[in-house]
């Protein structure tokens, strides 16, 4: 301390001349400084705000994945001309045909987590008039509730999926509604075994882009539910390792 004290003493004293010269110089470093730290905050800015991008696959869908993987969420569009073969599920709504048979076993099966009652599909396949009118309607929600029309449709969003970006739209993806809230709890763990997942836990919003949804099951296929069910990935994670 005593040293650096002298040192400074002995600085002003002897180096009076030259402090306009030195402060420049701290100046020009500091200015430096303020450039690089700012650089460093960019790159970890660009990289954070990327991060979600890179995490929901989206660019992977240039890349061949089967019918049942066709990954739809809040960046990725439905296929262009997109016309699913139906069938009516429970006399009321519809799939796709082709996720029909899996969907009834596991309703069959799920009755024991539901007081012996099958549990019902309360929505299945959405046309985009559908969506459109669902959204519309969440917006006007919050509207109701005094939010702008702004903050009404960020709200909305995080609840129903924009028109053409949701999964409904596929024909893969049910609401299921149950006699408890137990059987949200015995699909949670037995979906897998018929190639469906829960779509959106709580953990995997920055990811998915939506709130937890307990009733929204969505079809995968057998192996990719298994997968994921044991790896803890969801869909637009394991999009990314396959
Ligand atoms: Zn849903």
């Amino acid at each position: 301390m005593t040293g650096k004290y002298d040192w400074n003493k002995r600085r002003k004293k002897v180096h009076r001349g030259r402090r306009n010269r030195r402060t420049g110089g701290i100046q020009i470093a500091g200015v430096l400084v303020v450039i690089l730290i700012f650089f460093v905050m960019l790159i970890g800015f660009v990289t954070n705000t990327d991060a979600p991008v890179e995490a929901s696959g989206s660019n992977r869908l240039d890349k061949e994945f089967p019918w049942y993987l066709t990954l739809v969420n809040y960046q990725n569009h439905i296929p262009e001309d997109y016309e699913p073969k139906l069938v009516e599920v429970q006399g009321k709504e519809q799939v796709d045909e082709r996720i029909y048979e899996p969907l009834m076993e596991m309703l069959e099966a799920a009755r024991e987590g539901n007081r012996g009652e099958l549990p019902l599909v309360v929505s299945g396949y959405r046309t985009a008039e559908k969506q459109q009118s669902l959204y519309d309607e969440k917006i006007a929600e919050y509207r109701k509730e005094g939010y702008s029309e702004s903050e009404a449709e960020e709200l909305a969003k995080q609840w129903v999926a924009v028109p053409g970006y949701s999964e409904h739209q596929l024909g893969f993806a049910v609401d299921i509604n149950g006699a408890s809230y137990d059987v949200y709890l015995w699909l949670q763990e037995n979906s897998y075994k018929y190639g469906f997942i829960f779509r959106y836990p709580g953990d995997k919003t920055q990811i998915t882009g939506v709130a937890e949804e307990v009733w929204h099951y969505r079809y995968v296929g057998a192996k990719a539910a298994a997968e994921m069910y044991e790896q803890g990935l969801c869909l637009e994670e394991y999009l990314e390792t396959i």
